[in-house]
């Protein structure tokens, strides 16, 4: 595997990087972590993404072992000693090529078997740098599908979406699902069927050239690039309101993108079986893509995001 690990800031070969059984991660998901990416090799939002690995810990009240100093310089290390092996992808989107995603995770530690979170007393922490590979070329020009899950009736999610944790169940259930029916993202549905983000990303719609997203209290991860997307709509003078999106919504809107620290802003241009809009990625998702790419820092300009052909 391409990937360079540290565990508790020794960095371990891939093939060799194990955490013990008794890890209460492996157990009960009893984690936190984030995904930050580069470009140029530079961690992009990375202030964000520490301080919302911390939210997340204080949510779960496990005790963040490092500050965010050492868990920068321990990042910032692993992305040095990674070294990119990929074989070169020729539908790779420029933007991505040559970067790395990197993984944190801090689990509660391992101790004696047993719910209680008190049987952990060091909490473990693992950096996994890999080659990045985001969405071809090919998903941007083209736009993506989505695959509603949950919903009236249907499986419901349990834990605090507002924390990233390990506990991630029914996301894999749900890009099952997804992939099930060639879509390339699942869509989390609630009991009153109204969409709260995507299985790894979040939601955005476009009506009457109105950007609409659900707000955070609808339930969901506060996505760094959801809240970057919305500061530029606000630059560019775009509309936005943030409230619930149901269903039905997002069928009808005009325009739709998922954004994710991996995907940056992704046209959607299918819910289920319906096409959203003229089943082409619109100007207004175009407009923001490209205000993203401007602004992504580092080897960002690399890459139009032309339309289709
Ligand atoms: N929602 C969920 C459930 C996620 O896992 C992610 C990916 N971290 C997102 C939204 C998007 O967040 P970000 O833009 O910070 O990557």
């Amino acid at each position: 595997m391409n990937a360079t690990v540290s565990i508790d800031g020794d960095l371990v070969p891939a093939g060799k990087a194990r955490v013990p059984v008794f890890d209460r991660g492996f157990l009960y998901g009893d984690s936190v972590y984030e995904v930050v990416r580069t470009y140029d090799l530079e961690p992009f939002e990375l202030g964000p993404h520490l301080a919302r690995l911390t939210a997340s810990a204080e949510r779960i009240a496990l005790r963040l072992p490092w500050s965010g100093e050492r868990m920068e310089r321990e990042l910032r290390r692993v992305v040095q000693a990674s070294a990119d092996e990929a074989i070169p992808d020729p539908a790779a989107a420029p933007w991505n090529v040559g970067e790395r995603s990197v993984r944190i995770v801090v689990t509660r530690g391992s101790g004696e078997m047993g719910l209680d979170p008190g049987l952990a007393a060091h909490p473990t922490v693992v950096i996994i740098a890999v080659p990045l590979s985001g969405p071809p070329l090919s998903a941007y020009r083209l736009g993506v599908s989505v695959w509603p899950f949950g919903g009236p009736g249907g499986p419901s999610r349990g834990g605090d979406p507002a924390a990233k944790t390990g506990e991630h169940l029914f996301h894999v259930l749900a890009v099952r699902e997804a992939l099930a029916h060639d879509a390339q993202e699942a869509l989390l549905v609630d009991r009153d069927g109204r969409v709260t983000e995507g299985a790894s990303s979040n939601v955005f719609a476009i009506r009457d050239g109105v950007l609409e997203t659900p707000p955070l209290q609808a339930g969901l991860l506060a996505g760094v690039t959801r809240a970057f997307v919305l500061g530029l709509a606000r630059d560019l003078g775009i509309p936005v309101r943030e409230q619930p999106l149901p269903l039905e919504g997002l069928e009808r809107a005009d325009e739709a993108f998922l954004t994710s620290t991996v995907r940056e802003v992704l046209p959607v241009v299918r819910v289920g079986n319906r096409r959203v809009g003229s089943a082409a990625p619109g100007p207004v998702t175009a407009r923001i893509h490209a205000a993203f790419r401007e602004r992504a820092g580092g080897g960002h300009k690399r890459g139009k995001v032309a339309g289709p052909g």
